[in-house]
């Protein structure tokens, strides 16, 4: 047999793959790309996936390492698999085995084996008839009804119910049911709903969206909240079912509500999986072989969802499309959305975005004619925009923080029982501590940042590094016992709340009150309780929620958005904005919504709040395309950080010497080439977090490609510098974060 090495990439930064010896007489042919197999690499024991064989190898022959096991006999990872990895990882230049660690789940990827998702399972007999006799005590018969209901039952399903391994035994020992190992169904609703008569735009948008030929086509239903977005989507996907195809939907990853689900499943007779952050990972690994072995028809996931194997796609819908947790923000920083474009077009299937407030990327698409354009402009059923009101707060007199017009409005709604909700993006009690007498901040000792106050229980918090102390009776710098709590967050808030309305109940939704789903559940019980309400709520309460008993919205504090050195700061706020506005009045009563600000004319505002976001978008697009900036120009941001300030700067600046002498090389070969804008290194906003120093470079092009030409010689630039070990680097592509 001729000498061979198998060559497999491992989840290691090193942008290429390793040779490995078989074991001696293994035939070549054994060897299949997407096949799992251990690795020693340097002292680690690893999971890495083939990706051929080869004759000859670079490695002297006494150097190579012998492969240690190989975990699978088939391909864990089909070919469309390992080229949409490829695409990662070239994309977001990283290496072939960090980006197919992202497509494996954990259990498989610590080497377990796809038999850790079945469970010992009851099956009906097909022989068995429903009438049978010999079957004593109320309880053997009670469980062979379930079996007549639905012929194959999890054991834990049934012990959970109260039946016992003998019962099942017995039932068993009469041939009427048996025992196997297998894969759980994915659940299904025995409740059943009709879809909605949809009105004229929605039957427009489901008319364009339903094409009879299945091919790659992307869409962008632009939505008001409320409008009935999801009422499309499911009437759609239906068509996509009816081929026998399957449904990738990809929510954010607040908007994954049993609300969500349940409104699937009543629609669809299929059974519907679910992969999102509360699973545990073999609930995760069973979701995952559903959809690869093709008994979930639906999939609604959240980000990471997007590489799950559906191996009969035939529809991705991705909602909420503009929201931030699509991408991810560390490890490989891709974008989900990004990708699930690039899965739909090498599946050749359709993509519908969805967004009450679509992202300037995806608007500038469809305004360009890349994607098909479709708009809701009213709500659905009887529902009525809520009317928007800007507040001025400039030299009022506030209480709380409110101004009176707007208590006695929030009076009015409230004495009508209806639940107004006030929408504060600051949990704790406050976002400052300080000294009256000598002007001594509480800050966090790790972080250039404020710690937070909070009162139950009572610490200083920071919200970056989780730094945490005891609040001090005295100013540490002069003694004093004058120390205050300086601005309102929801805590606070909801103190002075109950002051203001002693007999109005309150529901406070943040990431202290809703720690868990459990307590989260719990709290959104309370909002769907009759009566009037107050719910004082963080972004956690602003998306996907509905809650029909909203009439009014006051946004206390939108003004911190307004200014950001963010270019992204202006589009963002807006599209909080309307997702917390989209609370309000989403029933049979009007809702309205009031936004407190200092700026009452700051022309950006007004546009929103007179025109709509669509209006705001056009303007904000406009902007962009005067300073260069994406959707007109592609960006990347190098990041570095170190507990020595020089340190991260140094390696950004060798960093940039670097880019500038590559594109000067670049363009003395090619005048094609449009320069790169190279702008710092300059400190993040925040320079210090967690004890270490952030630098940032930001790498502007006007051409995609001319920007990933430079991006792969930066990357094995930055892996060879010496004496930098000090230094934590990353490359974020299209970043949204530029702070
Ligand atoms: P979106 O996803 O755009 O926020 P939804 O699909 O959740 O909107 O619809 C908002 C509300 O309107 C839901 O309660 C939904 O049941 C209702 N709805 C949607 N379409 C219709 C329709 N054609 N007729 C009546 N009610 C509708
Ligand atoms: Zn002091
Ligand atoms: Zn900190």
């Amino acid at each position: 047999m001729p000498f061979y090495v198998v060559q497999v990439a491992v989840p290691v930064p090193l942008r290429r793959c390793f040779d490995y010896l078989p074991s001696a007489g293994e035939p070549e042919d054994t060897w299949k790309p997407g096949q799992r197999v251990r690795v020693n690499f340097g002292q680690q024991l690893l999971t890495a996936v083939v990706v051929g064989t080869a004759h000859t190898t670079d490695v002297p022959t006494a150097r190579l390492k012998p492969l240690l096991e190989r975990l699978d006999d088939a391909p864990l990872l089909d070919a469309s698999q390992l080229a949409l990895g490829r695409w990662l990882a070239r994309y977001y230049h990283h290496s072939l085995g960090e980006v197919l660690e992202l497509m494996i789940p954990a259990l498989l990827r610590r080497g377990g084996a796809l038999q850790e998702a079945l469970e010992q399972s009851w099956l009906r007999c097909p022989t068995a008839h429903d009438e049978t006799p010999s079957l004593r005590g109320k309880q053997q018969q009670a469980l062979w009804q379930l079996f007549q209901q639905r012929p194959v039952w999890v054991h834990a399903e049934l012990t959970a119910q109260g039946f016992t391994l003998a019962q099942l035994r017995r039932l068993a020992q009469l041939g009427l049911i048996e025992t196997q190992q297998r894969l759980p169904i994915p659940a299904t609703s025995l409740r059943r709903r009709d879809d909605l008569p949809l009105n004229d735009e929605q039957q427009q948008a489901l008319t364009q969206l339903n094409q009879p030929r299945q091919q790659f086509r992307a869409s962008l239903l632009e939505g008001i909240t409320g409008s009935g977005k999801t009422e499309v989507y499911l009437q759609h996907l239906k068509q996509t079912l009816q081929q026998g195809r399957q449904v990738l939907v990809l929510v954010p990853e607040i908007g994954l509500t049993p609300q969500t689900v349940q409104r699937f499943r009543e629609r669809v007779d299929v059974p519907v999986a679910l992969i999102h952050s509360g699973l545990n990972d073999r609930e995760r690994l069973q979701a995952w072989c559903q959809c690869r072995d093709g008994s979930a028809r639906i999939l609604i996931g959240t980000r990471s969802a997007v590489f799950t194997p559906m191996p009969e796609l035939g529809l991705i819908i991705l909602d909420e499309e503009h929201d931030s947790s699509f991408k991810q923000q560390d490890g490989v920083r891709y974008s989900a959305r990004d990708f699930a474009l690039v899965r739909a077009k090498q599946a050749n299937i359709p993509i519908v975005l969805g967004s009450a407030t679509p992202s300037l990327e995806s608007l500038h698409n469809a305004l360009s004619g890349r994607y098909q354009h479709l708009k809701l402009t009213q709500r659905a059923g009887q529902a009525k925009p809520p009317g928007m009101t800007l507040h001025s707060i400039l030299h009022q007199p506030l209480t709380f923080g409110l101004a009176q017009p707007v208590i006695a409005k929030m009076q009015q709604h409230l004495d009508a029982d209806r639940q107004v909700l006030v929408f504060v993006n600051r949990r704790g009690y406050a976002p400052l501590m300080a000294c009256q007498e000598c002007g001594w901040l509480a800050e966090c000792p790790r972080c250039d940042a404020r710690l937070t106050l909070h009162q139950s229980p009572a610490h200083l918090h920071c919200h970056h590094c989780d730094f945490q102390q005891a609040v001090p009776r005295f100013c540490p710098n002069c003694h004093s016992d004058k120390i205050q709590a300086l601005g309102q967050g929801t805590e606070r808030l909801q103190d002075e709340l109950s002051m203001l309305f002693p007999q109005v109940p309150i529901t406070r939704v943040d990431r202290d009150t809703a720690r868990n789903k459990h307590a989260f559940d719990a709290l959104l019980e309370d909002i769907h309780s009759p009566g009037k309400r107050l719910l004082i709520g963080t972004q956690m309460l602003a998306k996907g929620h509905h809650f029909p008993a909203v009439t009014m919205v006051v946004v206390l504090d939108a003004d911190a958005g307004l200014f950001s050195a963010d270019f992204r700061g202006m589009e963002h706020t807006a599209q909080l904005i309307l997702q917390v506005a989209g609370r309000a009045g989403r029933a049979e009563h009007p809702g309205e919504v009031w936004i407190q600000t200092l700026y009452a004319d700051h022309p950006q505002l007004n546009l929103l709040i007179n025109d709509g976001y669509h209006a705001l978008a056009l303007a904000l697009l406009q902007e962009r395309q005067q300073r260069q900036l994406p959707p007109y120009s592609h960006m990347a941001m190098l990041r570095a950080e170190s507990p020595q300030r020089h340190l991260a700067e140094q390696l950004l600046q060798l960093a940039r010497q670097f880019l500038q002498s590559l594109s000067a090389q670049h363009r003395a070969h090619s005048t094609s080439i449009t320069p790169l804008v190279l702008v710092g290194p300059f400190p993040a906003i925040m320079e210090r977090r967690a004890g270490r120093f952030r630098q940032q470079l930001q790498l502007l092009s006007d051409e995609r490609t001319g920007l990933h030409a430079v991006l792969d010689p930066l990357v094995d630039f930055l892996h060879q510098q010496k004496g930098f070990h000090q230094v934590r680097w990353h490359l974020d592509v299209d970043p949204q974060d530029t702070l």
